[in-house]
């Protein structure tokens, strides 16, 4: 495998630097690397403006809006993206709904939702975990029972992530306890202002409150919008989790959080020298470092079988569990490499009190992203399960 880029595609990343130059406000890079959290108007800003110019949804073919880039325009694009310090784009619609939409969602949902993804026209968060079916997601009880040309729904679901900015919901909802758990669930869209839904936040370990339970109390739903056929919700929201996997692997993130970490320790002072010439702190970032090019490659591997129009396999739980590992471990390393400031705890700075934090601008973060971040290991499929299966399906075990 050939990893140089061709010219084309070096033409591709001088356009994206050149876009971003232009482009991306620096209020919004200033306050993704300082201590501001980024608020729903801020994410709504970038895409449109990625809008504008078309590259909103990198991974959606032209037909549907999308730019039709390939698997390596969409990796440059995204490397470019969070080294500028860019704010990501929210998942839930683009990389995450559209895709099932486009495979599996009848004509008339492609052509109102897809358009309304793309203008901000919805927000969309993510109704599959409940208590008691978060890695044994099947066992999943929230209730839909038809009544004429709707579905009555019932339920909760819980640690859905930024629905307190969502109007809209895609739900797996349980619409038969006959055979197999797996056999009884479909894929239901949720307008999140119908009466009975109700958003309760949850206050995290990091003291930021990004997500809530969702509360369903005899909530109407249009049988239309049900995604392709009812009790075959399983084989599309296993389609959606390959992509949310592929995405966790956070190549991007995991760059600039290292670029970061190269400038703090850059910076940082231990005893006569700088922190970076600590040959055991040089040898422990080296170490992610090597981690990390082996994973950017692995996830080239991957977003070219998916453009190949294969939807990836066994090897997302690889990069999920891989690149979730790699970004912990920066977010470990950078919290040794601020030393004393990384013990106070400022969720007050990060959540934007008018407070100066304690110490550099950049150890403001560490802890709360530190902390954050055990998350990564968790969500989408926890690592123990990732690796359950890697064993079963690539190893054969
Ligand atoms: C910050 C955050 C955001 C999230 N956002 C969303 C969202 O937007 N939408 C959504 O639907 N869900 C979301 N989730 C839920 C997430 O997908 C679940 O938390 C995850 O699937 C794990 O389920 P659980 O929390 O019920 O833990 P459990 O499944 O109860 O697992 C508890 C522990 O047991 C281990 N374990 C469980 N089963 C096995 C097994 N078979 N083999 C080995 N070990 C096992 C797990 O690895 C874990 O360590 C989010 C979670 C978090 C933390």
């Amino acid at each position: 495998m050939n990893l140089d880029y061709t010219d084309d595609q070096k033409a591709f990343r001088d356009e994206v630097r050149a876009f971003l130059d232009e482009k991306l406000p620096e209020r919004l890079t200033e306050k993704g690397r300082g201590t501001r959290a980024l608020t729903k108007a801020d994410h709504e800003e970038w895409h449109a403006i990625l809008n504008e110019k078309g590259w909103l949804a990198g991974n959606w073919p032209e037909a549907f809006g999308g730019a039709g880039f390939d698997a390596v325009q969409r990796h440059i694009l995204e490397m470019e993206m969070t080294r500028a310090g860019a704010p990501r784009i929210v998942p839930f619609g683009i990389a995450m709904l559209g895709p099932v939409l486009q495979k599996f969602g009848s004509k008339e949902q492609q052509d109102h939702y897809l358009p309304r993804i793309l203008n901000g026209d919805d927000w969309w968060c993510q109704g599959y975990s409940e208590p008691g079916a978060g890695s044994d997601l099947a066992s999943l009880r929230c209730e839909a029972v038809r009544d004429g040309d709707h579905y009555v729904v019932n339920g909760q679901k819980t640690w859905t992530t930024l629905g307190q900015h969502a109007n809209m919901i895609f739900c797996l909802v349980r619409t038969s306890k006959e055979g197999k758990p797996q056999e009884g669930i479909s894929f239901l869209l949720i307008d999140m202002e119908t009466p009975g839904v109700e958003v309760r936040p949850i206050v995290l370990i990091d003291g930021g409150a990004e997500v809530n339970e969702v509360w369903f109390s005899d909530v109407r739903v249009p049988v239309e919008n049900l995604v392709g056929d009812e009790n075959k919700g399983w084989t599309y929201a296993k389609y959606l989790l390959t992509h949310e996997r592929t995405n966790i692997a956070g190549v991007g993130f995991a760059s600039a959080g290292l670029d970061s970490l190269k400038r703090i320790a850059r910076a940082e002072q231990d005893g006569d020298r700088k922190l970076i010439d600590n040959p055991h702190f040089a040898a422990r970032m080296a170490r992610i470092e090597i981690d990390l090019m082996a994973m950017a490659t692995t996830n080239l591997r991957v977003v070219s079988a998916a453009a190949a129009g294969q939807a990836p396999g066994a090897e997302s739980s690889m990069l999920k569990v891989k690149g979730t590992i790699i970004r912990q471990e920066i977010n470990a390393l950078t919290r040794t490499a601020v030393g004393p400031y990384a013990m106070p705890f400022q969720s007050e700075a990060v959540e934007g009190a008018n407070e100066a934090p304690i110490g550099p601008d950049y150890a403001a973060k560490a802890t709360g992203a530190y902390l954050n971040n055990r998350k990564l290991s968790i969500y989408g499929g926890s690592n123990e399960v990732q690796r359950t299966i890697i064993a079963k399906s690539m190893l054969e075990l």
